[in-house]
């Protein structure tokens, strides 16, 4: 009987191996499928960016997540347009914001900026040079992003924040962090610097992610930003104070700020209002306020909607 129990017990052990192999076999193709959308040309270079250069152009951008022909298409069913002919420039250190309802393609502007997803039509250029054609490492390396859903690694705090500057000492960590109104939360942990956050370790509320994210940023001081309504997960007294801060940072940088609060908006150089996937207002504050359509009705609601709140402070 024992005999006949090793080897069984023995092909258990081996069925479970070639099980878990298969399912990381599956794993790697799911993320290969991903990657595909993204693939970099043969023999693509690096971006190359000048000091000063790090401008912006979205040029005649369309756009759909499900393309016909690619393999998340549904065959029967045709591709939804998410963003339709979409064109600005963010000249070099200077800040693009973009207003606009949910599901208006805001985000969609930001991921493809970072290059989640290749466009279909037009181009994204940055320092003149088209984005597809370079490699998606050095675009990645060249902008910082705090999106709107931080996911973290299963690591520490301090692993997390570095993330943005591989190898940078603990003072320089503690600076960031300090920067982002996250210091005294991590200082307050048993662990502090060294706590494990992530799926596995301790769970983060939104807003601490968001904090996380934006040290991360900070630290990794790129000349490019992307703030994908960076702060929304805040209550409105760090709201206020890690917007300066972020402003600051965004000083001198080419940045393209998706804001949910308008008053974040007002010195931009340029304010796009997007609606169903197009641009259907655009200027600075002043114009657009003069130009009384969405824009300023959109200001005019929310002026409203903080007088309220602060009668219920
Ligand atoms: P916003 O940031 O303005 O709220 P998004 O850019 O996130 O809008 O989304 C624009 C549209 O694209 C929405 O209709 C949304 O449902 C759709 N969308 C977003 N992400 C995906 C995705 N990964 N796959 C398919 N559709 C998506
Ligand atoms: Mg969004």
């Amino acid at each position: 009987m024992i005999q006949l129990y090793i080897p069984l017990n023995f092909l258990g052990v081996i069925y479970r191996e070639i099980k878990q192999s298969l399912t990381d076999l599956e794993k790697m193709f799911t993320l290969m499928e991903r990657e595909r959308e993204i693939a970099d040309v043969p023999g693509a270079q690096p971006l190359r960016l000048h000091a000063g250069d790090a401008a912006v152009r979205f040029e005649h951008v369309t756009f759909s997540y499900d393309p016909a022909g690619s393999a998340g298409a549904a065959a029967d069913k045709p591709a939804r347009t998410i963003l339709h002919d979409i064109s600005f420039e963010i000249p070099a250190g200077k800040t693009v914001a973009v207003v606009g309802p949910s599901g208006s393609g805001k985000s969609t502007l930001a991921r493809l900026l970072y290059r989640f997803y290749d466009v279909q039509q037009g181009c994204i250029l940055i320092g003149g040079e088209d984005i597809k054609q370079v490699t998606q490492a050095s675009v990645r390396a060249a902008i910082g992003i705090v999106p709107q859903d931080t996911v973290l690694f299963n690591d520490t705090v301090e692993y997390n924040i570095a993330y943005g500057r591989p190898g940078c000492s603990r003072e320089v960590v503690e600076t960031a962090a300090k920067a982002a109104h996250i210091h005294a939360f991590i200082s307050s942990t048993p662990k502090g610097y060294d706590t494990m956050v992530g799926e596995r370790g301790l769970k983060l509320s939104g807003g601490e992610k968001q904090r996380v994210a934006i040290a991360r940023t900070l630290l990794k001081n790129p000349p490019i930003l992307i703030f994908d309504e960076a702060t929304s997960a805040l209550d409105s007294a760090n709201e206020r104070a890690i917007q300066a801060e972020l402003q600051s940072v965004a000083q001198n940088k080419t940045t393209l700020v998706i804001a949910h609060r308008l008053s974040t908006v007002v010195d931009a150089h340029e304010i796009l209002v997007m609606d169903t996937g197009r641009i259907i207002e655009r200027g600075t504050h002043g114009a657009l306020m003069a130009q009384g359509g969405r824009y300023a009705q959109m200001w005019a609601l929310q002026q409203s909607a903080e007088v309220v709140d602060l009668a219920a402070a």
